[in-house]
């Protein structure tokens, strides 16, 4: 990735099930994880990755998220159906910060910051030495032409109709 040419392509994406989907025209340049113990509940995991998408350049085509107030002074975004954790926003705030795994491509959007280094689960520190299974495929044999033929999630792309 060179320079920050990515932000300023035009992205999809959306939750699990497919029920909310939403369009951003271009990113802020503040792709982040938040290791703080609530982007961690909120989240359900050991971080948030998040990136902030200014509300003119959001439009969400289908769906409305749910909101959960964390606090006076922030929301975060989630499906009611699938309960996808979407975004955090800031009360009054400029952008609403999406989770970069509910893009289509979150492959394509660089992390350039890390925050609420309290929170910061010790075991991230060792990723690269901690063993490493493989893929799904490897790591799933059996189960993986299963998942595949039964599989609900939402593909990563825009679709006219869902369920297709
Ligand atoms: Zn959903
Ligand atoms: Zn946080």
């Amino acid at each position: 990735m060179t320079g920050d040419a990515y932000r300023f392509h035009e992205r999809s994406g959306g939750c699990q099930c497919g029920a909310i989907r939403f369009h951003s025209k271009q990113l802020r340049d503040n792709a982040h994880v938040c290791h703080c113990r609530m982007c961690q509940k909120a989240a359900g995991n050991l971080f948030a990755a998040l990136v902030g998408v200014r509300h003119e350049h959001l439009t969400w085509t289908r769906g409305t998220p749910a909101e959960f107030m964390s606090s006076d002074l922030a929301a975060r975004g989630y499906c009611r159906d699938c309960g996808t954790p979407l975004y955090y926003r800031s009360v009054g705030g400029e952008h609403v910060s999406i989770s970069i795994g509910a893009f289509d491509d979150p492959a394509s959007i660089p992390l350039q910051f890390q925050l609420g280094m309290e929170g910061k689960h010790p075991s991230l520190d060792h990723l690269p030495e901690i063993e490493q299974v493989g893929t799904t495929e490897q790591a799933m044999p059996d189960e993986v032409a299963a998942i595949f033929k039964s599989n609900h999630q939402h593909p990563d792309r825009d679709t006219q109709r869902w369920p297709e």
